[in-house]
């Protein structure tokens, strides 16, 4: 498909020209592989379809988006996946993340918060076949400790701070992709490594713009 093809280029350009913060020039011939196989068009609202291949987040409902396709690239990216890893993304909006990480890794555990959007996201992830996701309800700030530790933890909205219980549940040697608040105004990109005498290092890679993580309100308020 050219408007594919022609996305993948954009995504490749935007590699280059952002090197200088983010220390990778080149996308990955893999996470390349990944992009080009998810039907982004399955993702969007049926009247936004024409669109579904700009490099542009886009509206899904509820407030929400899906993600700009160059970021999407890039945090898989930054992850560096490997075909054995099992990765948590906390924020599964649409499913499309997922679904790029479902072609690179063997499992991928998403947690939504709004139930709307993550029943949609399950029912369309079963639909297209990707039965090596697995979709939860829930604060996913709180990360799925049952399913801990995780080689990889990917956050698709902006925390105030660095979530304990995901630092907690990466695996020695793992890596989390995470937009946090900046020290004055908008959000920086972090990658968060957990190295394998398990100290945890943090770097920031890009400014962003990403909806706020919810907080949902312990029961017992
Ligand atoms: N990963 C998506 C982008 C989703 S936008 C993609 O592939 O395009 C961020 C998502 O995070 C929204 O759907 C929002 O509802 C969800 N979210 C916000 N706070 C959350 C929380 N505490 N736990 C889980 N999901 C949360």
């Amino acid at each position: 498909m050219q408007e594919k093809a022609r996305l993948l280029r954009e995504i490749e350009e935007e590699f280059r020209a952002t090197a200088g913060y983010t220390g990778r020039r080149r996308l990955s011939p893999m996470v390349r592989e990944a992009l080009a196989a998810v039907p982004r068009q399955e993702f969007v609202p049926p009247e936004l379809r024409e669109e579904a291949y700009g490099n542009v987040p886009l509206p899904i409902g509820h407030g929400q988006t899906i993600s700009q396709p160059y970021i999407v690239a890039l945090m898989t990216d930054l992850l560096d996946p490997a075909p054995a890893h099992r990765v948590l993304e906390v924020g599964t909006g649409c499913g499309y993340q997922a679904a790029v990480l479902a072609e690179l890794v063997a499992q991928v555990y998403s947690v939504e918060v709004v139930p709307d959007l993550g029943e949609a996201a399950a029912a369309r992830l079963r639909r297209l076949g990707y039965d090596n996701v697995s979709v939860r309800l829930g604060d996913g700030g709180q990360g799925w400790p049952e399913a801990a530790p995780f080689d990889g933890i990917l956050v698709t909205a902006a925390a105030d701070a660095i979530p304990e219980a995901l630092v907690a549940q990466l695996a020695a040697g793992g890596r989390m992709v995470i937009p946090v608040d900046g020290p004055d105004a908008g959000q920086d990109l972090l990658l968060v490594t957990k190295g394998d005498d398990g100290a945890v290092r943090s770097e920031p890679v890009l400014p962003v713009a990403f909806v706020p993580l919810v907080r949902p309100r312990a029961s017992t308020d």
